[in-house]
């Protein structure tokens, strides 16, 4: 029930129909008896910067920010958290009451809680990492894993420039690689992340030689949609642990929640059900 006193947040991104991030948000209010409300928001192309200046003012408590806005939800801010400053981009905006915007991304801790429950025991700082893509949600991955402690992050990108640009920002843990040394990028990783769109809706492989990985590597995409992408099922196939993006999604919805609500979401919500539900339909 909507009440004089409802807390708003919500998602804004183009398109933002497909979001789940309703889905999980409202779920954890409802179980949690949080008088709150997580709503989509889809401004046009070109319409972003006129949105957030419209929140400013705390009307909306925050937004969480999808593609294509989040290089430019940076620029909306006037504060600007350490870890969106070395991602180069920001999943979540808060309005505070005195007109204040706050930038913050909880994608990385969302890539590294999805590695905590689906492959217990994996440690970032036991070995070199390998990251396909060089886009925002790239750096964001690399940014984590730096900061998590991992002592080498190898970029692979089809455009050889951009994983130079993420190396130049993030320091000398990170190296670029070009596609023609990728059997030289798995050699010796602990996991290797798929960043890139590649494999969005089930097309598409990457052709990644995951054999080339040592048998106890982790393989992890960020597409969910198929949540078993051509990548994970081959990784799968030749015996290598799983991470998929469905759980990094909820792991940057957690501290999101957080920051709107201030609580924790209630754990006996099984939102990964309702999302797989949601997914399959
Ligand atoms: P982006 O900025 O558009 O970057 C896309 C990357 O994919 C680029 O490096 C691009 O290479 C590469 N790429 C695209 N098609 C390719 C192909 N056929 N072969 C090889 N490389 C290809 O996108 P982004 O924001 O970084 O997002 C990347 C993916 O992560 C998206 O699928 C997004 O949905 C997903 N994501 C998931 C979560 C989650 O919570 N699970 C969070 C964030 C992002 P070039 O540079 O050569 O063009």
């Amino acid at each position: 029930m909507i009440t004089g006193a409802t807390t708003v947040a919500g998602v804004v991104g183009s398109p933002v129909r497909h979001s789940l991030s309703p889905l999980i948000h409202n779920a954890w209010l409802a179980a949690a008896g949080v008088d709150g409300v997580y709503v989509p928001f889809s401004p046009p192309p070109h319409g972003f910067k006129d949105f957030v200046r419209g929140l400013r003012g705390g009307a909306v408590r925050g937004v969480n920010v999808t593609l294509p806005f989040k290089e430019e939800a940076m620029m909306a801010a006037d504060e600007i958290s350490p870890r969106a400053d070395l991602a180069g981009a920001s999943n979540l905006l808060i309005f505070t009451a005195e007109g204040h915007i706050l930038a913050d991304n909880t994608d990385g801790l969302g890539l590294l809680h999805a590695f905590q429950v689906q492959a217990p025991g994996f440690d970032p700082k036991a070995g070199p990492v390998v990251i396909l893509g060089a886009g925002g949600a790239a750096r964001g991955a690399a940014a984590a894993f730096v900061a998590a402690g991992a002592p080498e992050v190898r970029i692979v990108n089809r455009t050889y420039m951009r994983a130079e640009q993420i190396a130049g920002g993030l320091g000398s843990t990170v190296v670029p690689l070009p596609l023609d040394r990728m059997a030289e990028a798995l050699g010796g990783v602990i996991a290797v992340i798929n960043a890139t769109s590649a494999g969005l809706s089930g097309d598409g492989d990457l052709n990644v030689p995951l054999e080339a990985t040592p048998t106890d590597a982790v393989v992890m995409d960020m597409v969910y949609k198929p949540l078993r992408t051509p990548f994970l099922a081959r990784a799968e196939a030749i015996g290598r642990r799983t991470v998929d993006g469905l759980e990094m999604l909820i792991g940057q919805a957690i501290p999101s929640f957080e920051a709107f609500f201030g609580r924790s979401p209630p754990a006996e919500v099984d939102v990964r059900a309702l999302c797989l539900e949601a997914l399959s339909q």
